[in-house]
């Protein structure tokens, strides 16, 4: 699984930083996180392939969340996309999308799959051979979620090149999962140790959009092998942290060291901050292992 960062900036307008928006890439898929403005041609700059892109999940309704998400869908439809895109986010999301369509006399050539976020409890919303994502409750001035995406541990892989080439396409399934193989034909045992290795292991991803302080949150985001985390403001601006509903760097280490995540990126940075340095020395002193968001940086977990 890879986390990549299209956005770092909060919501007014900034020329050196772009508003919310992530990758993640799962397999050979491609769920978008947020859709600030523009994201479309971040996804364009960074030769990010739109085609994969199966599911989007909006936190919340401030524009620096979701107003690329009309741009992106038209641009989809204009490269003729037909498979279906789902797409999770808060009730009235998709009356303004359909507006938008409507008297923009835009008709979809793929389906759009709404589904209604709930903003008050911990929730499954995906749950897939492959990938599980839940919502938790964020403390915002609006409704908002976080998302916890869990890519689920693959079964044993399989060492082709030890099998005879005349092995039983059926004992397949049976290898993969950790059994061994009795082929009464030949008589031969296969022992599941000699022909497989260990699978990968569950990754977490934990992405905390807009929010105040809140250690509610850290009950649904435990031991997460990756948290991102928003943190708007410096330490001398708490107050106005709390006023506005968004946190501090100190306060999203907090975060990161109570729900002993292995790494935390920060973002979402208020433009009153030329640089973003002073974040990174903040968020250090209560969680080392703190990262700057930095545009087109692509985590690996
Ligand atoms: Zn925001
Ligand atoms: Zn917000």
């Amino acid at each position: 699984m890879e986390f990549r960062i299209l956005g770092t900036g909060s919501a007014t307008p900034q020329l050196q930083r772009n508003p919310s928006a992530f990758v993640v890439t799962v397999d050979n898929f491609l769920i978008l996180i947020d859709c600030g403005e523009g994201t479309q041609f971040r996804l364009l700059q960074y030769k990010i392939k739109v085609s994969r892109l199966r599911y989007i999940l909006i936190s919340h309704l401030h524009g620096d969340h979701y107003f690329g998400l009309i741009g992106l869908l038209s641009s989809l439809n204009m490269q003729r996309r037909t498979e279906q895109l789902d797409i999770f986010g808060p009730q009235g999301l998709d009356e303004i999308i359909y507006q938008q369509l409507k008297y923009s006399g835009s008709i979809l050539n793929f389906k759009l799959q709404f589904h209604v976020t709930n903003p008050n409890t911990f929730d499954e919303i995906l749950n897939n051979d492959c990938l599980k994502i839940n919502t938790f409750p964020l403390k915002h001035r609006i409704d908002c979620t976080g998302f916890l995406v869990t890519k689920k541990s693959s079964k044993r892989k399989i060492l082709a090149e030890k099998l005879p080439e005349n092995f039983p396409v059926t004992f397949f399934k049976m290898l993969k999962e950790g059994m061994d193989v009795q082929d009464e034909l030949s008589g031969k045992t296969y022992k599941n140790a000699d022909y497989t290795i260990e699978g990968s292991h569950e990754k977490q991803l934990a992405y905390c959009s807009d929010t105040i302080f809140d250690e509610s949150i850290v009950d649904y985001i435990k031991n997460a092998d990756l948290l991102y985390h928003e943190s708007t403001f410096l330490e001398e601006q708490a107050e106005r942290a709390k006023f506005t509903f968004h946190s501090t760097a100190i306060e999203a280490a907090t975060i990161a060291k109570t729900s002993n995540a292995k790494r935390l990126i920060i973002g979402h940075f208020s433009s009153r901050y030329k640089t973003s340095e002073h974040f990174l020395v903040e968020a250090k002193t209560v969680f080392e292992d703190s990262f700057l968001a930095q545009e087109g940086e692509n985590f690996i977990i």
